[in-house]
Order: C-alpha cells, then sequence, then structure tokens
C-alpha cells in the first residue's frame, strides 16, 4: 500500500489514490465462492431504487448470457423485493442439500438460481430483518451456495446505496456493474449516487441500461416516450459511461415473467451489454 494510501483521510471526492482501504473495500477481507463453485466473472447489476427493473434486466442478461452458450447462475441478492425465481417460475423445493453445501435451483434451460424467496415457507413470506442480517445472509448465499460451473454469476443487488450493497459490495469480489435506471431517475441525481458507489468502490462500470424507455404502440409500432424523451448519451456522457442499451415497457415480457417463462423471451434488447459482458 502506497503512503498515500496509509494515510487515507476517507473522503474520497477529489482524490486519485487508487489502492486505499476506502477503494478496494475498507480492509474487509472478500468472502469465497463455495469451492464446488467455479465462474469466470461476476456483474453486479444495480439501481438508484427499487422498482426500476434491476431483476428483469439481471434476468434477462442471464438468459442472453445462457442462450449464447456461456453458462450462466444468479444470485438473488435484492433479499427484501426477491423477484428472481417467480420471472424462471422456480420454486422452494428444488433447493436441497448434502455434506458439500446447498444447491441452486435450476431454471428449465440450466440457469443455477438461488435466492432467500426460495428458503421460506411460502413465496408471500416477507423477510423482515434489519440491513445488517440481509448482509450476512446475502454473504452465506455467496459462500454456501454451489451454483456448479458457470462463466458469469450476475448479483441481481440490494437497491440504493445504503449499508446493505455497500456491505456486500465490500465482501464480494466483483468484475463489473450495470447500472439499471428509469426514464425518471435519469433526469434525478439518483443514477449518479449509484454511479458514484461503484466508482468509489473502484469497481468499473460497465454501463448504463434504460429500463421502460418507451412503449410500442400494439396497433401501429409507433414508439411512445411515456415517461417523456431523455438525451440519454448525454446523460451517459454526464455520467462518465457507457449507454448499453434500451429496454422498452413491453407487455409480453410481464406476461412472461408473470407465467415463470422469462426464457422464451426472444427479444434482443440487450445484445450490446451482452457483448460487453462477453469481452470483459
Ligand atoms: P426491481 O428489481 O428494480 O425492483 P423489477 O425487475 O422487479 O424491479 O420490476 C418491477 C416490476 O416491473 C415487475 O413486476 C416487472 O415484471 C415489471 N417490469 C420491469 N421491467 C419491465 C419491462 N421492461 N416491461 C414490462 N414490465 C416490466
Amino acid at each position: 500500500m502506497s503512503e498515500e494510501a496509509q494515510n487515507c483521510n476517507h473522503q474520497c471526492e477529489g482524490c486519485n489514490v487508487e489502492d486505499c482501504a476506502s477503494r478496494t473495500g475498507g480492509g474487509i477481507e472478500k468472502f469465497k465462492l463455495h469451492e464446488l463453485t467455479k465462474v469466470k466473472k461476476t456483474i453486479a447489476v444495480i439501481s438508484g431504487k427499487g422498482g426500476v427493473g434491476k431483476s428483469m434486466v439481471t434476468s434477462l442478461l442471464a438468459v442472453s448470457l445462457n442462450n449464447a452458450k456461456h453458462g450462466a447462475a444468479i444470485l438473488d441478492a435484492d433479499v427484501t423485493g426477491p423477484s428472481i425465481p417467480q420471472a424462471f417460475g422456480v420454486q422452494g423445493k428444488q433447493i436441497y442439500g448434502d455434506d458439500n453445501g446447498i444447491f441452486a435451483a435450476k431454471s428449465k434451460n440450466d440457469i443455477s438460481i438461488m435466492s432467500a424467496n426460495l428458503l421460506v415457507e411460502t413465496p408471500t413470506t416477507p423477510l423482515i430483518w434489519r440491513g445488517p442480517m440481509i448482509a450476512s445472509l446475502v454473504q452465506q448465499m455467496y459462500t454456501t451456495v454451489i451454483f456448479g460451473e458457470k462463466e458469469f454469476l450476475l448479483i441481481d443487488m440490494p437497491p440504493g446505496t445504503g449499508d446493505v450493497p455497500l456491505t456486500v459490495f465490500q465482501s464480494i469480489h466483483v468484475d463489473g456493474v450495470i447500472v439499471v435506471a428509469s426514464p425518471q431517475e435519469l433526469v434525478s441525481m439518483v443514477v449518479e449516487k449509484s454511479v458514484n458507489m461503484a466508482k468509489t468502490m473502484n469497481i468499473p462500470i460497465l454501463g448504463l441500461i434504460e429500463n421502460m424507455a418507451y412503449a410500442k404502440c400494439p396497433h401501429c409500432g409507433e414508439k411512445l416516450d411515456i415517461f417523456g424523451a431523455g438525451d440519454l448519451n448525454k446523460v451517459a456522457e454526464q455520467y462518465g459511461v457507457p449507454l448499453l442499451g434500451e429496454l422498452p415497457i413491453d407487455p409480453k415480457l410481464a406476461r412472461l415473467v408473470d407465467e415463470g417463462k422469462i426464457e422464451e423471451y426472444s427479444e434482443h434488447y440487450l445484445d450490446k451489454a451482452v457483448e460487453v459482458i462477453e469481452k470483459l
């Protein structure tokens, strides 16, 4: 550690020192994946707040990577709003364990999935827990669950920039971050906070995906800017991150998620994001 890093005052703004504890994880040792889990790269999907489609984008990226013959696994770390199992139609009874550990559930097309929602009695049982317990559960899922041999592990992160995402980021090795935002967040400072969190943690930001960017008229196909047309490139430039794609509000997608059949979605809105992940 450089001398400058040792004298770190934890004020990251305006400081270019790369190897200080504040940037490399606050000196906290990283947790290790289970010895039977082998992944090449870990991607965290984040958003400034809940409900913008972070889980949707995580699921679609996993589906696309899997369809492109890269094995994919998902760790659903959005413990208080877990929606991944529903999208893939996986259930708690698929989870089992032996002396080696707990095995992740498998989707129809063999995506490994672990979510706190698969551990509760019924999918509607809420986990009414405080932050430190939630972070600890995520760390436990990360270390004790067997995801198998997969090229990519996608982590659907808890939303926001509070203590839970921060603790998870500090304790898990992440190779790149994808930021999801809906048009409204793009014009507020919510996205900027997420981007700054990743920058402060020194994690490479792969890019920004705009969800619910527009809707298509079912009759004439016209693009409708429900939340207004933003200048996305300008926004991406402002944050200094590449724009990786736009996902429209798609009733077909919502229906497939409700039916647990997201793997049947065949549109290619996230191809650019997939290309960037493939090159990691
Ligand atoms: P988050 O993970 O950010 O909390 P979700 O991915 O769970 O958000 O999405 C919130 C809701 O919006 C879910 O019911 C999801 O099915 C729906 N949704 C998200 N993105 C789209 C989209 N592009 N088209 C249609 N429905 C969507």
